[in-house]
């Protein structure tokens, strides 16, 4: 295990905004684990997980230990399709290697930054697909009693970006998490059941669109689209710090949606099991977030939901604007939107 004190969060954060941990360990075996938490609880210093700390904001510095996921390993049984990824396993990379050995799915999750062991925090999804369709369960270390345990898919209680083990670490509100955290749980691993006849899913409209003119798309093409859509639309977070979509979807009542219709002609809408579901970005959009810029930290010109460090920008001015964002949009439309990105620090 790699130990460094008063480490730089920098290179760690996809916002690539300037913060410091106390301690910062490096896993890279399970095993590892056990000593490192027994490190924290002997210093006295509350512990945060990270993989690819592309769904993280540094409001301020973390005065803890932050253990950084990096074992590796996939097991794949092509008979069974039952594939094991460890957690440090990069998720875009495990995609394409299912997608080779012919096991399929996957290929709307393509292009997804961040870790495999992150991706059942928040239940990731895109293009009509969400991990938990695929997901069989994971092996977890406890940290409270540092005991190793699995999880089943319904133990996990999935549900849109949202997960028990996403329930268990992040604030619903904006405020910035502070420790000491109650139950902090580590996915060492996490066991995927994929099917090995194609089915492609086309129902997100806009990779129907972007394949309209192939007569009978391969799950290799779904991927290659999937790729192409997230090139055009999102920004790299290599080249502009984001990370990705910054509030999740609102859900709404028929009885508020009517509302919003009588005031605005056709807003955009989504079923969903509680409610109807309306896209964050559109009502960022009309609140006249989109490019909008407050000295290095703005958010993306063709994006309302994304924020954006333009370089130099600090985590608190970018959750200042998060706050002005969702302030505006409360008062404009009377909805509150939550963060789906983790918002961690003091100031
Ligand atoms: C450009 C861009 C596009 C994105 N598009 C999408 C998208 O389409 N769909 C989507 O769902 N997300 C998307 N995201 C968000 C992000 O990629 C996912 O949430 C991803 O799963 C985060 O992985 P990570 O390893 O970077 O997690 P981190 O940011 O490191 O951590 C995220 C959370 O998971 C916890 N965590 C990390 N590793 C573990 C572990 N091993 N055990 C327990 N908890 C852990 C952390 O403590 C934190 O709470 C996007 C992000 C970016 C930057």
């Amino acid at each position: 295990m790699k130990l460094t004190d008063n480490a730089d969060l920098r290179p760690y954060n996809s916002f690539g905004v300037a913060a410091r941990a106390a301690c910062l360990a490096e896993i890279e075996h399970g095993e590892e684990l056990e000593p490192a938490t027994a490190l924290a609880e002997e210093r006295g210093l509350p512990v945060l997980l990270l993989g690819g700390g592309t769904n993280v904001l540094f409001a301020g510095d973390f005065p803890g230990l932050v253990l950084l996921m990096r074992n590796r390993g996939v097991e794949i049984d092509r008979e069974s399709g039952v594939v094991k990824a460890a957690a440090g396993e990069n998720w875009h990379e495990l995609v394409r290697t299912c997608l080779e050995v012919g096991l399929y799915g996957l290929e709307n999750l393509a292009l997804i930054p961040g870790s495999a062991g992150a991706a059942p925090v928040q239940n990731i999804g895109a293009y009509g697909v969400e991990l938990e369709s695929f997901f069989v369960g994971l092996e977890l270390f406890d940290c409270a009693d540092s005991s190793l345990r699995e999880m089943s898919r319904e133990d996990c209680k999935f549900s849109y970006r949202d997960s028990v083990l996403k329930q268990s670490q992040v604030q619903s509100r904006l405020q910035p998490l502070s420790p000491p955290q109650p139950q902090l749980r580590v996915v060492c691993s996490l066991t995927l059941q994929l099917p090995r006849e194609p089915a492609p899913n086309l129902s997100y409209p806009a990779l129907a669109e972007e394949l309209e003119h192939v007569a009978k798309p391969t799950p290799q093409d779904v991927f290659e689209a999937v790729c192409r859509i997230r090139r055009r639309k999102l920004p790299d977070p290599a080249e502009i710090g984001n990370a990705g979509s910054f509030f999740k979807n609102p859900i709404i009542s028929q009885d508020e949606f009517e509302q919003l219709s009588s005031r605005y002609h056709s807003p955009p809408s989504f079923p969903a099991k509680e409610g109807v579901k309306v896209p964050a970005g559109w009502l960022l959009d009309q609140c006249g977030f989109k490019g909008y810029e407050k000295g290095a930290a703005g958010v993306y010109e063709r994006h309302a939901l994304i924020l954006v460090n333009r370089g130099g920008t600090t985590g608190r001015e970018l959750h200042q604007l998060a706050m002005e964002m969702r302030d505006s949009v409360r008062s404009e439309f009377g909805i509150t939107l939550e963060p789906e990105v983790r918002i961690i620090g003091t100031h």
